[in-house]
């Protein structure tokens, strides 16, 4: 049914590979305020989408000041002294998830343009991913404009539209439209100019991007609805797929990128499984809520008679209180996580992507022995934190265990916007047979949210399940 309902299939190995994740977050106030205050609280609360590097660019007297850094949002903001500095009437930030291909310092967002007197003019922050950069970079630099970065699609998006800007009248309206003629891809822009704070979405809508106010004439726009409630704001609304706001002063403007627009948007599932935070809502359906559906549907699907229902932490613990709302399981959390360790992906190597799972998660010995054990994770990618858990349950004395996985088996790397690992890394793209996946994991029983029950839980097909299909809403080039 689903390669029906999606126009474009992407196969391809060059793109077969990591990419990078990203949160996004900028206030606009007419008035000077204290931005440095404002961007800190944002993008900590957008910490969970980038934990490798951040920075932000301020606009104050008509100047951009940036500042960006490797290291953590509140480790980064605590080495800044001169904070006053800092105070502006706009600011827009970037928090960072690099990966292998890509950890250099000069790939660190925002990306900013100088004029020739080195006075920056422009700076933009980036989410998502273009699948035709590496082309219009070529393109572009063939004509002699120069790059920073390594590789970024975010810079091919800045020197695009500072490339339209001369022929535009300097309209950044006008250049925003025609650069998104050029790019394909998933991408939530947000770009500081001149007197004014533009923001845009990609015409499928592919990453999450909404906006907000922290009183009247102040604009808040955040990857998700948890930076604007940091600051204190309230949510208006996500921007629509295709949508450029432009805000100047007291004034703020809505259009559309009309060449690209698309009424059937294709919103990342992935977001709502895992990589949203659960009290973020996205497109006003909260991805807790949903997290919570997937656990009770999962008990529909497949019910199992247990003693207890655990959950991975921390993205795999409202599906099990849903399995345990469905099936009267108790619910328990009995694998206890340290708190100050970062994502086990982070780490490159798999012996120390092992390791670090035994770090971060030990369970209280007394629940699990002799116990029929139902635990659920949000997903299972490679199968590395599953086999792990598997191992240190069993070694805990547990009777039987059964494995769920709150979204369908993952077959494909993401190409707009999550790190996912490689085809050949991933266990369900390389057994699609679930009883070999549960011998593998050593569990006595394994399920996987079935896609029809994601469908229904998410209550249309107007997203991109590519991860779950091989089926994506943007074509390569
Ligand atoms: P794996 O151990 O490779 O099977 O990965 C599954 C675990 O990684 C689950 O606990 C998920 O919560 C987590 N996870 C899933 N997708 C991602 C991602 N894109 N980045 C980091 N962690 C992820």
């Amino acid at each position: 049914m689903i390669s029906q309902l999606f126009p474009f299939i992407l196969e391809n190995n060059y793109f077969d590979k990591f990419h990078d994740e990203c949160g996004v977050f900028g206030i606009y106030s007419p008035y000077k305020v204290d931005t440095f205050s404002l961007i800190q609280f944002g993008l900590f609360a957008l910490q969970h989408r980038g934990q490798e590097a951040c920075g932000f660019s301020v606009l104050r007297d008509g100047f951009i000041i940036s500042h960006k850094s490797e290291g953590l949002v509140l480790d980064f903001f605590r080495k800044i002294s001169n904070s006053k500095c800092y105070h502006g009437n706009a600011v827009i930030g970037h928090t960072r998830y690099s990966t292998e291909g890509g950890q250099s310092k000069k790939n660190i967002q925002p990306f900013f343009g100088e004029d020739s007197f080195g006075k920056s003019t422009i700076s933009i922050v980036h989410n998502g991913n273009l699948v035709n950069a590496q082309k219009i970079r070529k393109k572009l630099e063939s004509k002699g404009i120069n790059f920073i970065s390594e590789y970024s699609d975010s810079e091919v998006i800045l020197r695009l539209i500072q490339k339209y800007l001369p022929e535009s009248g300097n309209n950044l309206e006008k250049a925003i439209q025609k650069t998104t003629i050029d790019i394909k891809g998933a991408y939530s822009v947000i770009v500081l100019m001149d007197n004014k704070m533009a923001a845009f979405r990609d015409p499928n809508g592919i990453r999450p991007l909404c906006y907000g106010m922290l009183n009247e004439e102040t604009y808040i726009f955040s990857s998700e609805t948890c930076g604007i409630d940091s600051v204190g704001g309230f949510y208006v609304r996500d921007l629509f797929p295709g949508e450029i706001i432009i805000v100047e002063k007291k004034s703020v403007q809505f259009s559309l990128l009309t060449e690209k627009i698309n009424t059937k948007k294709r919103i990342c599932s992935f977001e709502y499984i895992y990589f949203s935070r659960p009290d973020s809502s996205i497109e006003n359906i909260n991805v807790y809520k949903i997290r919570e559906k997937s656990g009770e549907k999962l008990y529909e699907q497949h019910p199992v008679k247990a003693d207890v229902v655990i959950g991975v932490p921390d993205s795999g613990v409202p599906a099990s209180i849903g399995y345990s709302k469905a099936s009267g399981i108790p619910f328990k959390p009995i694998l206890v996580k340290n708190k100050y360790i970062g994502r086990s992906f982070i780490l490159p190597k798999q012996e120390m992507r092992e390791k670090m799972v035994n770090l971060k998660l030990n369970p209280i010995l007394d629940e699990i022995k002799g116990k029929r054990i139902v635990i659920i994770d949000d997903s299972i990618v490679r199968g590395t934190t599953s086999r792990r858990l598997v191992y240190i349950l069993r070694k805990a004395g547990a009777k039987e265990i059964h494995f769920r996985s709150a979204s369908p088996p993952i077959i494909g790397p993401c190409y707009l916007g999550v790190d996912t690992p490689t085809k050949k890394d991933l266990i369900s793209y390389n057994y699609v047979d679930k009883k070999s996946i549960a011998k593998i994991l050593n569990v006595d029983s394994l399920e996987f949210l079935s896609m029809d029950n994601f469908i229904d839980i998410l209550g249309s097909i107007h997203y991109c399940f590519g991860c779950f299909t091989g089926i994506y809403p943007v074509q390569k080039n």
